[in-house]
């Protein structure tokens, strides 16, 4: 166990002195009955969205609370996970001084990131099966390494990261371990959510965009311990997640069994196409996925990637990554769609 982790240690001295902007909807909260607010500029005529929204998504929070079985003050939302993880580089990382590490073949935010904040990135290169090799992680970490982002199931190879490896990395790194699980409703792996009283380094970032049907909404969640939440608090624009996606955002939680049911025949689909996709000739390697696309090693992937596109078909060229050299990732998209993929694999030579 991490025997001095203090979070104040981490965070910056800018954030930790940080008075936040007290929106007039945190100094008052409706609490149902009849009054008249005349306290936000807002127009007081109806069109639904005429009010601010609830800058603490109360009623939205309430229930991921509920079936994430966490607590609401270890939640903060934002305007996709990609907010949630600028605000972390935001409170934790100094530009010019603080660095961060990651494990390509990822995720390419975390990159973009790390530039934006100006805030280096120490790249340690994912070992053959695609895991972390821990040693080099834990050498390459020093005492400005804040953050070492860990995406499982990862993007774009579809792999978990072994429970082990996780946890070492959760035991020795003085800094956050991150854990971006935008994928994790389609894994048979059980989430990290449920160790988080466990450690106090770690952040579990999930999002709407993939398992949930609603990537338009922007909606990303970031789990972690009260403290750290609060610091992100501190520093997230007030009205960060909009009144139409906080509602579409709880109808679509409410509606669990239909999530649900759209994850299993994604999983059935998944499975169906990387059977196929073994016969397809160009084809050499189909990697085993726990996300809702397939990593495919092929021949040429220019040439395939340009063939599909000529038969109406967008998928994604992943040769430039490292350790992806002609690999193509396929999203599982409907039976239908996917009938046309598998057509168009048949149909080119
Ligand atoms: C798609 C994806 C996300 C989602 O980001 P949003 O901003 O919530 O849409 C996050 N992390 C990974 C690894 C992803 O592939």
């Amino acid at each position: 166990m991490l025997k001095n982790f203090d979070i104040n240690n981490l965070v910056r001295p800018n954030v930790k002195d940080l008075k936040p902007y007290s929106s007039a909807r945190d100094e008052y909260q409706s609490t149902g009955t009849e009054m008249v607010f005349l306290d936000a500029n807002e127009n007081p005529f109806q069109t639904d969205v005429n009010r601010y929204p609830d800058p603490q998504q109360r009623n939205l929070k309430a229930e991921l609370a509920k079936i994430k079985s966490v607590s609401r003050a270890n939640i903060l939302l934002g305007n996709g996970s990609d907010e949630v993880l600028d605000l972390l580089f935001r409170a934790f990382c100094e530009p010019g001084k603080d660095n961060i590490v990651t494990l390509p073949p990822t995720y390419g935010m975390y990159k973009v990131l790390a530039n934006i904040n100006n805030i280096e990135n120490r790249e340690i290169l994912l070992e053959p099966g695609f895991q972390p090799n821990v040693d080099k992680i834990l050498r390459e970490t020093d005492a400005g390494t804040k953050m070492v982002f860990l995406c499982s199931p990862n993007n774009p190879t579809g792999n978990s990261f072994s429970e082990e490896k996780v946890l070492e990395i959760l035991e020795n790194f003085n800094g956050l371990v991150i854990i971006d699980e935008a994928y994790i409703d389609f894994s048979e792996k059980q989430s990290w959510l449920t160790k988080l009283q466990e450690f106090p380094n770690l952040v579990v970032t999930q999002t709407l965009s993939k398992a949930f049907g609603m990537a338009g909404i922007r909606l990303g969640i970031c789990y972690a311990s009260e403290e750290i939440i609060q610091i992100l608090n501190k520093i997230k624009p007030p009205y960060n997640v909009n009144e139409l996606s906080q509602q579409r955002a709880l109808i679509r939680v409410l509606n669990l069994d239909q999530v649900n049911s759209e994850v299993t025949d994604i999983l059935k689909q998944r499975e169906l196409l990387s059977k196929v996709l073994l016969e397809i000739p160009f084809v050499e390697e189909v990697y085993a996925s726990d996300a809702n696309f397939v990593l495919v090693k092929v021949d040429n992937a220019n040439k395939r990637y340009e063939q599909l596109l000529a038969k109406g078909i967008v998928i994604r060229n992943r040769t430039t990554q490292p350790l992806c050299e002609n690999t193509l990732r396929f999203t599982v998209g409907t039976k239908p769609e996917n009938e046309k993929l598998i057509t168009a694999l048949k149909s080119i030579n």
